[in-house]
């Protein structure tokens, strides 16, 4: 098989498509949703996928607005995965991008699965419909309920202000801490109460004295959720919620949660009262990109000469449950650049990402996936 000439045909049939597929980006863009609530995204998606002869399963164990779309070649090889994200952000709606992520996830598909037809590339191909990702819910689930399970490799573009082979992203979690006391008149009798603001308190200035044994990178981060009813009631109920986040989850889990934890406990000792622990949805864990993967990436980068930059620390950095899809399997995130110097979350993000950036950084998103899919499926 002739590798380059293959990979000209990707960049001829990503072009010949080019109308049809920002037809469907401009459309999730026009009709931003939330997630878990992502309708419309998941039907432009999977209407795309059906038109181009993929099996699409609508909805996914607990998620509604989630699709698994599938086409198995017959022939034995890997099984290989392009995630979506389609879901926006209250109020400034597609400001992180996500209707450039669906739609290339399911644009390099249309476009791998007729070469797999020309070419006779055995395996399977998966477009996985992962919704609600800016509340870190839809992949996490998909992964317990086991929509991951089989699929030898994933890979996901999600788009930023530079071109990025590579990607680094936080372990992260949410946790709640409910403190509870004795209330008491303040004046009259302040003996007879037992203070949850100030377990509250005690926690806040624990945790600062703790955070100066954080290795670099770690993130914790707390507010006051409930200070108490009135000044002259000693409070009853006092909670605070923290986030934090390390550069990977083991860390995260084994030392900052531990250590936050024992900051609310001894807070609880300390002002006599009782404490309940919640963690507040799941734990996102780093990314940890496939090695085979970054390098195959960077390669089809060079090879449609979008230029890219390698990603550090220091360009600022989230959390994403592609970290999670990247824990349990080979998988990987990278960057098609939006080159318009705004950053993510923002309402000037979302003007390029529906505009003539948004357009570039579909057709080239789709043909670095579609070129690392071939990768992966013909490699030896
Ligand atoms: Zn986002
Ligand atoms: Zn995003």
């Amino acid at each position: 098989m002739d590798m380059i000439q293959i990979k000209h045909e990707i960049e001829a049939l990503a072009d010949a498509h080019k109308e049809e597929f920002e037809a469907v980006s401009a459309f999730i863009f026009d009709h931003p949703e939330l997630g878990c609530e992502e309708k419309l995204g998941q039907d432009a998606l999977c209407n795309l996928l059906e038109k181009h002869g993929f099996a699409v399963q609508r909805g996914y164990g607990s998620l509604d607005t989630a699709f698994v779309a599938e086409y198995n070649s017959g022939k034995p090889g890997m099984t290989f995965a392009f995630m979506c994200e389609y879901d926006a952000l209250p109020q400034i709606g597609h400001a992180c991008g996500h209707n450039l992520i669906g739609t290339s996830g399911a644009g390099a598909g249309v476009v791998l699965k007729q070469i797999m037809e020309k070419y006779e590339i055995g395996g399977t191909l998966k477009i996985m419909g992962c919704p609600a990702e800016e509340i870190l819910v839809g992949k996490v689930t998909m992964l317990k309920e086991g929509a991951f399970d089989g699929i030898d490799m994933a890979i996901v573009m999600h788009p930023s202000d530079e071109s990025m082979a590579d990607d680094i992203a936080f372990a992260a979690v949410n946790k709640i801490y409910r403190f509870k006391g004795k209330p008491a008149h303040t004046a009259a009798c302040p003996w007879m109460g037992a203070s949850a603001g100030s377990a509250v308190q005690i926690m806040m200035h624990a945790v600062d004295a703790m955070r100066v044994h954080f290795k670099d990178y770690s993130r914790v981060h707390g507010i006051v959720l409930d200070g108490g009813m009135a000044v002259n009631i000693i409070p009853e109920h006092a909670s605070c919620k923290f986030n934090m986040r390390a550069l990977d989850a083991e860390y995260l889990e084994k030392e900052i949660i531990s250590v936050v934890d024992r900051c609310a406990k001894g807070a609880a000792m300390c002002a006599g009262v009782e404490l309940e622990i919640e963690q507040e949805g799941n734990l996102i864990k780093d990314v940890r990109n496939d090695r085979r993967l970054v390098a195959s990436v960077a390669a089809n980068m060079d090879f449609i000469g979008e230029h890219h930059i390698p990603r550090t620390l220091d360009q600022g950095i989230g959390s994403t449950d592609v970290g999670n899809v990247t824990h349990a399997l080979p998988a990987a995130q990278f960057y098609i650049g939006l080159g318009a110097g705004v950053g993510t979350h923002t309402a000037a993000f979302a003007d390029v990402a529906g505009g003539p950036e948004g357009k570039r950084a579909l057709n080239a998103a789709i043909k670095v996936l579609a070129m690392t899919g071939l990768d992966m499926l013909t490699a030896e």
